[in-house]
């Protein structure tokens, strides 16, 4: 799956949940949409790969293409290593949880493409793919085009139903970003 489909399919999806936990803010979205592309890190002509090369590069040759950053136990380890940087830097921590819930829409989102995730690594190699082979697509195909079209429809859907208050919730959050 491309970037531009996996950053639509999760935004698409996570975008009520985070209006509904009243979470919506700009700073988490686009922890969001990091997590959505983070994974193909181990991909150095991913869209993520391509502006970390020699890290993606190091990361393919030690675990390969859908490797460990495609299973459970990369999405525990860099969530964790995110939550320890975030500390770190004495940013809020609670906001790596949107961070993890792109990266786990990525993997799930993976998982429904023709070969499926082995999500079990490094324990098992084992790929299963979520449409139990009867719902699938293949990158860049006509299934993905549509996926992101309809992704595309139900965020503009989702913006023109948030309330006035979450908007400007949205507004003070980027202004107090700037501000301090
Ligand atoms: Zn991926």
């Amino acid at each position: 799956m491309r970037y531009k489909t996996h950053l639509a399919t999760t935004l698409a999806i996570t975008l009520p949940v985070m209006d509904s936990a009243q979470a919506l803010t700009m700073s988490g979205v686009a922890l969001l949409a990091v997590g959505a592309v983070f994974p193909d890190i181990d991909e150095p002509n991913s869209y993520i790969g391509r502006r970390l090369k020699g890290v993606s590069g190091g990361v393919k040759g030690l675990f390969g293409h859908r490797g460990l950053t495609h299973s459970l136990v990369g999405l525990i380890a860099i969530s964790y290593l995110f939550y320890i940087i975030a500390q770190w830097l004495s940013f809020p921590v609670e906001l790596i949880q949107w961070f993890s819930l792109g990266y786990l829409a990525h993997l799930i989102e993976d998982s429904f493409s023709k070969k499926g995730i082995a999500w079990l690594q490094p324990f098992s190699k084992k790929s299963f793919q979520s449409g139990f082979k009867i719902i699938y697509y293949s990158t860049g195909g006509l299934a993905e085009q549509v996926i992101f079209f309809v992704s595309l429809v139900a965020i503009l859907y989702h913006l023109t139903q948030l309330r006035l208050d979450d908007l400007s919730f949205v507004y003070l959050n980027r202004l107090a970003h700037n501000l301090f």
